[in-house]
């Protein structure tokens, strides 16, 4: 296991599912463990004393205090950057401002955040974002939203990897499928068209997606930046 002792990690949306993950196993190897919750206050602290990390409140739709909140935690060795939401619906009945803050939490918010972190990151800094296979296949209708900024992440790593590539810094984007989570439950009303589009027929368990984000900030990765890595169960083969 990759250790990451003394190493300074920041989780935006580390409150619940691959979030939660994430910070326990950065804690769980050492790292001095910061996350950031938006409504999830009772989760968060619970899981601030239960890892021995620290959780605050900083909303992910809110750039600037996002940027404040890396700017104040920083030099950061590893940021990830996990808070992320979905729409559901007829793209033509949808709010334009529930969209515009999709946009902002899911796209927004990655860039400003990664920038912002790579100003005071030392060289060995690591990004890591967290996409979606969706980014690559939207098999379904009503998630058009949700396939844009998911998208839009693919450029962001290629982007900034080309910036921050000369001072060691990389910027990677860790893309799941179906994964066990409050806003996709396995056993919830899309499980059966879901699994039918995988070759491993289960969804993901949060700690399996924890496990490529460690590997992605541990030492061995150093060589692997702007690029895309789908954990899915071939749901987007
Ligand atoms: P959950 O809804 O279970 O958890 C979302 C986490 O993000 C919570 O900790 C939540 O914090 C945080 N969050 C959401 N909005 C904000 C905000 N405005 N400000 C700060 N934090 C926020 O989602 P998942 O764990 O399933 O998803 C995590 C990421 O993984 C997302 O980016 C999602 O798109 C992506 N993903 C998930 C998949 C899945 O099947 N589960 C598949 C592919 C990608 P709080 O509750 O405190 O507001």
């Amino acid at each position: 296991m990759t250790t990451f002792q003394g190493k300074s990690v920041l989780v935006l949306g580390g409150s619940r599912g691959i979030g939660a993950a994430i910070v326990r196993r950065f804690a769980a190897d050492g790292a001095k463990v910061l996350f950031t919750y938006a409504g999830s206050r009772g989760a968060a602290e619970q899981l601030a004393a239960e890892t021995g990390s620290r959780a605050v409140h900083t909303d992910s739709a809110d750039r600037d205090a996002v940027i404040a909140r890396v700017r104040d935690s920083g030099p950061l060795d590893v940021l990830v950057v996990n808070s992320g939401i979905a729409i559901f619906g007829d793209a033509l009945e949808q709010d334009a401002d529930a969209i515009d803050r999709l946009f902002q939490i899911n796209i927004q918010t990655p860039y400003h955040a990664s920038v912002e972190a790579a100003r005071q990151m030392p060289e060995g800094g690591r990004i890591i974002v967290i996409g979606s296979v969706n980014g690559d296949r939207m098999p379904v209708p009503g998630m058009a939203s949700y396939a844009v900024s998911k998208s839009a992440l693919q450029g962001l790593a290629r982007g900034l990897a080309r910036d921050f590539g000369p001072r060691g810094i990389t910027i990677n984007i860790v893309q799941p499928g179906p994964i066990d989570t409050d806003a996709n439950p396995e056993n919830g009303p899309m499980r059966e068209l879901m699994h039918s589009f995988m070759a491993i027929k289960r969804h993901g368990r949060p700690e399996e997606v924890a496990a490529m984000v460690a590997w992605l900030a541990g030492p061995e990765a150093g060589f692997v930046t702007g690029a895309m890595h789908t954990i899915d169960g071939a749901f987007g083969a």
